[in-house]
């Protein structure tokens, strides 16, 4: 067989040769829609190639953005990983430390950004002296009349310099190809190097039937941030399958996204659960019906039983449980039902539709107790969850720490899960919030996801407080949904028989607000410190 490397830049070349005229639609942060086809996006992607190559970039070079999902943010993707540097996407919802820290981590020579960043790279600028250049992503007409931005530029400017004709270099396919640091809610931010061949291997497994099952006849609108651990790959599987790409650019309100749905005939969809609410509050307020939307995936938090349930049952949409992290490129699991569990009742096939899911090919998984023994696959034993494979991060960027892996080359995820005799796994726990009373373990996401079910409940978050007896036990926090009541006693009421007796929380605090992460997910450090000294009766 031939040895043709797998590179990023074949993507492209394939739909410019024999998807020419499918469209990519982007809503840009300078107002309007622009529309254009992947044969267009192809010619971009190689004259911005050939303005890196003039500004200087080398092979390995990192060259950062701050972008919305768009079709200048895709130009970026693949102008910059094609030329054999390292497309490195920030990103913008981080605190400005981190960013600082990221950026001169990273050694980042260029920075693209939207925009609606202007004000941020400004004060970026000065603590981040490494960035030779940054450039606006727009016209130079938006280019602001004064600024301190060292070598401040337009992209439209730089790409008009160029001509289309850069040829795409081949090289080794282990090169890196993007870089994303995860957000860090407890250490600093840690950067997870993919490569051309871990890339274009994730697609092809994400593409799969029991995965995104994408196809030419797909439509496809990302949700999930191009800056959040590459838009889930979908950047990359779009052009595989050839499907038409829907940007949402910086409007993720639910009324924006549901035109996007509906005027460009959108078939498919991922993103995070929070967004999912969004937009189910306003399908009920219509009420309102998807005319061309089937498919969902929901991951980067666990999916609450009531959110699928409600999309299935109401508005008729297949969602899709996946689990990831950015150290998994981010796709290691899908909760899709096998064939003998189609004459499964109802209830039984929702118990395996909300759990995880199975692994993809490519990854391979097993639970472990903490002296590191495998643990049986029984649906019950639950244990740290362990993942390895070609498309799994062996090492974070340019640390001097040692390996994380395990001796026998397992990554060491961070979750707590069970697995079943089928191969669904269920997360219980980051093994950092796991709740450890008298020495058997709670899972608190289990308890949220019964919390958030009752109908005056906007937002839960279980931790363990400390307990005299029990050395933890759990304290349910609880965000009222407005102009909603509910009691302590009617909460715990509610819980009773869904959970084991022991598992029910010893206490409940309603507060205004929840405190999360960068990336929207519960930031549980937080509420530990905000709790701390909480005293159980
Ligand atoms: P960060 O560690 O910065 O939050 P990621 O965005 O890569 O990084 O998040 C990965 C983590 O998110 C996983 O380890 C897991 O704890 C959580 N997660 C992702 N998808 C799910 C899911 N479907 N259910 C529960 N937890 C999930």
């Amino acid at each position: 067989m031939m040895s043709t490397p797998l590179r990023i830049a074949g993507l492209l070349e394939h739909d410019a040769k024999w998807h020419a005229d499918t469209e990519i639609v982007s809503r840009l942060p300078e107002g309007g829609l622009h529309r254009y086809t992947y044969a267009a996006a192809h010619q971009r992607a190689r004259q911005l190639a050939n303005a890196l190559h003039r500004l200087g970039i080398q092979m390995g070079d990192r060259i950062g953005t701050l972008a919305w999902n768009t079709y200048r943010h895709f130009e970026l993707y693949y102008g910059i990983s094609g030329m054999g540097a390292v497309c490195h996407t920030i990103n913008p919802r981080l605190f400005i430390e981190q960013l600082i820290y990221i950026i001169n981590h990273a050694e980042d020579r260029l920075l693209f950004f939207d925009l609606t960043f202007l004000p941020l790279v400004e004060k970026l600028a000065p603590h981040c002296p490494k960035v030779e250049k940054w450039i606006l992503m727009a016209g130079p007409e938006h280019l602001p009349a004064e600024s301190t931005l060292p070598g401040l530029g337009s992209y439209e400017a730089l790409l008009a310099a160029e001509a289309a004709d850069y040829e795409w270099p081949t090289f080794d396919e282990n090169t890196a190809s993007s870089l994303c640091y995860t957000s860090g809610t407890t250490d600093e931010p840690k950067g997870v190097l993919y490569s051309h061949r871990s890339t274009l291997l994730h697609s092809y497994a994400a593409s799969l039937p029991d995965c995104f099952n994408c196809g030419a006849r797909d439509v496809i609108l990302p949700v999930v941030p191009m800056f959040h651990v590459n838009a889930w790959g979908i950047p990359y599987l779009a052009p595989l399958n050839g499907c038409k790409l829907v940007l949402p650019g910086p409007a993720l309100d639910a009324a924006s996204l549901y035109e996007l749905f509906e005027s460009e005939r959108v078939t498919f969809s991922a993103g995070v659960p929070t967004i999912w609410f969004g937009l189910l509050q306003f399908m009920r307020q219509g009420p309102r019906k998807f005319s061309t939307l089937r498919k969902m995936i929901v991951g980067g938090a666990s999916c609450p039983p009531a959110l699928l349930r409600a999309f299935d049952e109401e508005l008729g949409i297949e969602i899709r449980h996946a689990w990831g992290m950015s150290e998994t490129s981010p796709l290691g699991t899908v909760s899709t039902l096998k064939g003998k569990h189609l004459d499964l009742p109802a209830d039984a096939q929702f118990f395996l539709k909300i759990k995880q899911g199975r692994v993809i090919f490519g990854v391979d998984m097993e639970i472990v107790d903490e002296a590191g023994q495998p643990l049986p696959h029984d649906g019950v034993a639950f244990g740290d969850l362990l993942v390895r494979g070609p498309f799994i991060a062996s090492d974070y960027f340019g640390t001097t720490q040692p390996s994380q892996l395990t001796a026998s080359g397992w990554f060491k995820t961070g979750d707590v899960a069970t697995i079943d005799p089928d191969g669904f796994m269920n997360i219980t726990d980051r093994s950092k919030d796991v709740i450890k009373s008298g020495g058997e373990w709670i899972s608190s996401i289990d308890l949220e996801n019964l919390a958030i079910a009752h109908p005056a409940v906007a937002e839960a978050a279980v931790i363990g407080v400390p307990h005299p007896k029990w050395s933890e036990r759990p304290l349910l926090v609880v965000v009222r949904k407005p102009d909603h009541d509910v009691t302590a006693a009617e909460l715990l009421a509610f819980l009773d028989g869904k959970i084991a007796p022991w598992w029910k929380p010893d206490a409940v605090e309603f507060v205004a607000q929840l405190p999360h992460t960068a990336t929207g997910k519960l930031l549980k450090t937080q509420l530990r410190k905000d709790f701390s000294g909480y005293e159980l009766n």
